[in-house]
């Protein structure tokens, strides 16, 4: 049996509640050692939990909001100045990502973009329901309900015969019933308990409509204060930073 790792590297808001980190998944399969978005304090998360930077194949993106991808440029001049990486560094997220990260680099470390590194930087901008494969991993981005300025992603992926879906952040839509149908772990946002906020999950929709996805696995993640409080009431796995899983 081939299983698939996943650590759950940030688990909180864009905020920082609860001392959380911001969205970060790593996932190991038997061909590929990849990150599900990178938010701002990704790099903290990376060296918090003893992952060297250089063993990433490939950094995959929800959307481009700050709590999911701004930790790129971090992570690319931490790459050039410090990790020394050699190996190419495959960057896949929707359309307009290669525009976002050249200005994320730009805002914050001015000039930054135009210096040539050492090794690749390729970046493939996926589009809505066409599967994307590298190094084993088949992707398949579904469009969901969260204005990021670009589109904004639930991921399905494929890997080692398991499937694995990431809402993202997103209100309730259609659009998440092909995307995390019948998968072996569904990571869900939940934002708040049950205040509907919207183009956000929470609690108590993502509840209601879980037997329609039916899931082997849910976990749930990207939870703000109102969640954290309630934790030991939920009927559901909620995530934590540093948990290690195997499906
Ligand atoms: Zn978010
Ligand atoms: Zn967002």
């Amino acid at each position: 049996m081939r299983f698939i790792q996943v650590r759950f590297l940030g688990t909180g808001d864009a905020f920082g509640h609860g001392g959380r980190l911001q969205t970060c998944i790593l996932v190991q399969t038997t061909t590929c050692r990849f990150l599900i978005d990178f938010g701002a304090s990704a790099m903290i998360s990376l060296y918090r939990f003893g992952i060297d930077p250089n063993t990433i194949d490939m950094i995959v993106l929800t959307h481009l909001h700050g709590d999911h991808f701004g930790g790129l440029p971090f992570f690319i001049l931490d790459a050039q100045l410090n990790s020394k990486r050699t190996d190419p560094l495959v960057i896949a997220g929707p359309a307009g990502t290669r525009k976002r990260l050249t200005s994320a680099m730009e805002l914050m470390f001015p000039g930054s973009s135009k210096v040539k590194q050492r090794f690749d930087i390729e970046v493939y901008e996926l589009q809505t329901e066409k599967n994307w494969l590298f190094c084993g991993v088949t992707v398949t981005p579904h469009t969901v309900q969260h204005p990021s300025g670009d589109p904004s992603f639930a991921l399905r992926i494929e890997c080692n015969g398991k499937t694995i879906a990431y809402t993202g952040d997103t209100e309730w839509t259609e659009g998440l019933l092909p995307a995390a149908s019948g998968v072996d772990l569904l990571i869900a946002e939940a934002y708040f308990y049950e205040k509907p906020i919207k183009y956000h999950l929470n609690y108590q929709t993502l509840i209601a409509h879980v037997g329609r996805l039916k899931p082997k696995r849910l976990i749930i993640t990207h939870m703000g204060q109102d969640m954290l409080d309630r934790l030991e009431q939920l009927d559901v796995e909620s995530a934590y930073d540093g948990m290690i899983v195997e499906i």
